[in-house]
């Protein structure tokens, strides 16, 4: 299928790896061009140079913390005009209720909440004066389903999903739409993160660890960047023009739910 996206230009955060870099191959393969965010400029100019090489579009890297006021400004001034913007960051650390103070919230709410906040501000004021544009935010099956150790991103994702709830709303008149998409387990560095805070907590193998989720998974399996990403290029298509305000689950089935 066309996504009707070629020539568009795309900021996508927190895209060196895992499941932003996905969404960036995905929407390069639609041929779109890119501007790739991540901290670490080694692994970010690898994987911009083999978006560059496998499709053929045009690649900005800049190697910045997404969720620091001045990476955000860094990142504004770079990427200019956008078409297309799809909001990630790193997720907050698992830990138990009783710890988390007010800071440990204030981290969360910045990096999951406040940032995208901030960039779909600076961005779709322009996007609305176009006439066209998408943002897809990338949040968690724990705003469907909260993940008990992951109160922190239960939290300031929420949040984020209140925010969208009503402005996609607001902006929908001039073509622009705001979506979610909410993933459950997928195979990257964050699930081996996960997995070994398992594997260490209930003194298992990693192995284990892994088979004891997948277990949970109907799908039976973890999800992966590609998949993931060809759902964020869809939303972020011509194709997509009617889905407003939608927090879509990409889980394997693994959230127990008939809405
Ligand atoms: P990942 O594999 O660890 O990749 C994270 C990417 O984001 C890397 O490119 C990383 O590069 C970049 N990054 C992290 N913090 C950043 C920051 N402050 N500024 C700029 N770039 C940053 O993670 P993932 O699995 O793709 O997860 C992406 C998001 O989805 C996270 O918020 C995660 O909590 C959420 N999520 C993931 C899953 C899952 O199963 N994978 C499930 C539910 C929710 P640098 O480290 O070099 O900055």
């Amino acid at each position: 299928m066309d996504l009707g996206i070629k020539g568009k230009r795309a900021l996508v955060c927190a895209s060196s790896k895992g499941l932003g870099l996905g969404c960036a191959r995905a929407l390069a393969e639609a041929g779109a061009d890119l501007v790739m965010n991540a901290r670490g400029a080694e692994a970010l100019e690898a994987s911009a140079q083999a978006i560059r090489d496998d499709f053929g579009v045009n690649v900005t890297t800049v190697a910045c913390d997404v969720t620091s006021a001045e990476g955000q400004a860094e990142l504004l001034k770079a990427a200019g005009e956008v078409d297309i913007l799809v909001n990630n960051a790193g997720g907050p650390p698992p830990g138990m209720w009783t710890d988390w103070e007010r800071e440990d919230f204030i981290k969360a709410l910045d990096a999951n909440m406040l940032t995208p906040i901030a960039l779909i501000k600076a961005l779709v004021p322009g996007m609305m004066e176009r006439g066209w544009g998408r943002v897809v935010n990338i949040t968690s099956q724990s705003v469907k389903a909260p993940i008990a150790v992951l109160g922190l991103s239960n939290s300031a994702r929420a949040g984020l999903t209140g925010y969208v709830a009503g402005t996609s709303r607001q902006v929908a008149g001039k073509g622009v739409t705001i979506n979610n998409l909410l993933p459950g387990i997928h195979a990257t560095d964050r699930a081996e993160a996960l997995d070994k805070g398992v594997a260490d907590k209930e003194g298992v193998s990693m192995d284990e660890a892994k088979a004891k989720r997948c277990a949970t998974i109907p799908a039976g399996r973890y999800g992966t960047k590609e998949e993931f990403g060809a759902a964020c290029a869809f939303l972020c298509s011509q194709h997509a023009g009617f889905i407003i305000g939608q927090n879509i689950l990409l889980d394997g089935g693994g959230v127990n739910a008939t809405l």
